[in-house]
């Protein structure tokens, strides 16, 4: 089949990159100069299924009012408009347990099928994007404790290897963590790793242009039409050219993108910051991912390089810069492993907006109108999901049964979307 494949974030090169090993001719548009321009482009690098999770839990409402007005406060509520409202509303009726624990074991299985698929593929095409193994979750007290015990039961039953450490036991998997931060206890994901999501990207781009994919960069497509919905047009008087079926991997921009079809996509900006800096002594610098989990800042060894990366802001936007936002991740980053880092020269500091759905988990599938598939929406885990979404959406539209069960991933779980 001739395929369009919308957007070359790592969600839309992952999926080129499997169409085309089932033999599609597939080509990608995207609207930037260089793939991983976006969301892709400096997230946390964290792998660890047992970590995804849904942003709509219990206890989160109460969690975020009662640190909405501190100041390292890991939410802010900018400017609301309609559209933020009603998905802030979807969201709170996500977070009951019942709701979560459905969504959690949804997520859960896609992504440990995907850190299978990344390994696969990492082995496969001998791919070196500055990986480091392991995952540790800081808890400071009994309420980051109390939280975290929602998820470890659904966790457990799934099989996913965790386990609970004693500071002292936590000190020697992360012999670098500040003896003056106290903290209660720390959840050990071994199995796990932080690794470089533009970076594998890049390469696995490359992969995909040998093996015939065709790249269009600087090639925005306009929204598409409903009488002829595998049209890709660059401009709105353009013909067009027409394919045997679309993939939608734009993240946010999705939802316009398919409005036209009369699909309601409710996908929201969810802003994130994130600064990387070299490493100034690497004694004295993380060995792999550290989760602050009051904070929701993660500090990752990437390489010569620590990220640190947070902060959730909704009602912003990409171009303004919170300096509250960005001083908390220094703050974290100098609670955990100060004078790890060169904070002073040749930092880069990044925003992304997560293209986050209400419930939690992504829309992989098809979308109801013949011959559009959607890849979108995978909100705070677009990395640790990518690989095992994009073999399922490509094992669908090539007609063969995907290896995991897809219940609760597809649009089907929205209702009436048309
Ligand atoms: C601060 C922060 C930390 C994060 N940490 C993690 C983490 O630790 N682990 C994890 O798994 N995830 C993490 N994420 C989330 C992850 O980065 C995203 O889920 C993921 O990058 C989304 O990938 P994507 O390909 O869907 O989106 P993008 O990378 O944004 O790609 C979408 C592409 O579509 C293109 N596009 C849009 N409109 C058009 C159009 N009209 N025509 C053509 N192309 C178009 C865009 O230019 C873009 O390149 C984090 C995000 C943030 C912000």
């Amino acid at each position: 089949m001739k395929i369009a494949v919308i957007g070359a974030g790592v969600i839309g090169v992952t999926t080129a990159y499997e169409l085309a090993r089932q033999n599609h001719e597939v080509s990608i548009f995207e609207s930037n100069g260089s793939a991983a321009e976006l969301c892709s482009f400096a997230n946390a690098g964290v792998v660890s299924p047992g970590y995804t999770t849904p942003w709509a839990k219990p206890g989160m409402a109460l969690h975020v009012l009662t640190h909405l007005w501190q100041r390292h406060t890991p939410v802010r509520i900018g400017r609301l408009g309609w559209h933020d409202l009603r998905w802030l509303w979807q969201w709170q009726r996500a977070c009951d347990s019942t709701t979560f624990a459905r969504n959690r074991g949804n997520m859960l299985r896609l992504a440990s099928y995907s850190q299978q698929r990344l390994q696969a593929l990492t082995s496969r095409l001998n791919l070196d994007y500055e990986r480091t193994p392991g995952f540790l979750v800081m808890l400071r007290g009994e309420r980051e404790r109390k939280l975290a015990q929602a998820s470890l039961q659904v966790i457990r039953d799934a099989g996913v290897s965790v386990k609970t450490l004693s500071p002292e036991q936590a000190r020697a998997i992360e012999p670098a963590l500040n003896p003056d931060t106290p903290f209660l206890e720390a959840l050990y994901f071994a199995e796990d790793e932080v690794s470089n999501s533009r970076q594998f990207t890049l390469m696995l781009k490359q992969e995909a242009e040998a093996i015939g994919v065709k790249l269009h960069l600087n090639a925005p497509i306009q929204p598409l039409l409903r009488s002829q919905p595998t049209t890709i047009r660059l401009a709105p008087d353009d013909a067009g050219r027409s394919f045997d079926a679309v993939v939608m991997c734009a993240a946010l921009a999705s939802a316009s993108l398919l409005a036209p079809l009369g699909l309601r996509i409710p996908l929201t900006a969810v802003h994130g910051y994130s600064v990387s800096a070299a490493l100034r002594e690497h004694l004295d610098a993380p060995r792999s991912g550290v989760m602050d989990e009051r904070y929701k800042v993660a500090i990752s060894r990437l390489g010569q390089r620590v990220r640190v990366s947070g902060g959730a802001e909704i009602g912003g936007r990409s171009s303004q810069h919170h300096a509250g936002s960005i001083h908390t991740l220094y703050k974290v980053l100098d609670d955990w492993f100060p004078g790890a880092a060169r904070t002073q020269d040749n930092v880069q500091i990044w925003k992304g907006a997560r293209p986050m759905m209400p419930d939690g988990p992504p829309l992989v599938g098809a979308s109801g109108v013949p011959n559009i598939w959607l890849n979108l929406g995978h909100g705070s885990s677009g990395w640790a999901l990518a690989c095992g979404s994009a073999r399922v959406v490509a094992d669908s539209i090539s007609g063969r049964k995907p290896e995991i069960d897809l219940t609760g991933l597809g649009i089907e779980r929205l209702g009436r979307t048309r």
